[in-house]
């Protein structure tokens, strides 16, 4: 069987620990939810998602840390610098993650975008572009 090729490559702040994915990153969304915003220390967290036999730790495993921020998700962040990398629900869509596009280090040609959670978002954040603003997801 031929090796996967590999779409995307990721890594954090301290470049300790890195990924890849091995198809698209669908479905772009900026999440203004309070807890991607605190996770994140950001206005919103922009994620991609692959689906989850796609993305792989190849490095820095050791320094992985996982927080359940809720009882379905689970955050996976570096511990060495503190970067978020992974973000994952037990729900409607285990089979997909979501990775921090500020993470990657490969091109990204952004597929359509979404803002969601809008009705959390921070009220010193104006949304100024043409994407469209769900209140929830
Ligand atoms: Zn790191
Ligand atoms: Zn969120």
């Amino acid at each position: 069987m031929d090796e996967p090729v590999v779409q995307h490559r990721g890594s954090c702040l301290c470049g300790g620990v890195r990924y890849e994915v091995t198809g698209p990153l669908r479905a772009s969304s900026h999440c203004h939810c309070s807890m991607c915003r605190k996770a994140h220390g950001a206005a919103f967290a922009s994620y991609g998602n692959a689906r989850r036999e796609h993305h792989r730790f190849v490095s820095g495993q050791a320094l992985l840390r996982t927080y359940r921020s809720s009882s379905q998700v689970t955050r996976q962040f570096c511990s060495g610098c503190g970067s978020p990398l992974l973000w994952h629900s037990e729900g409607a869509y285990a089979d997909l993650v979501a990775v921090p596009l500020g993470t990657l280090d490969t091109p990204f040609d952004s597929p359509p975008q979404k803002h969601i959670y809008v009705g959390s978002k921070a009220a010193w954040v104006e949304i100024c572009d043409g994407y469209p603003q769900l209140a929830e997801e």
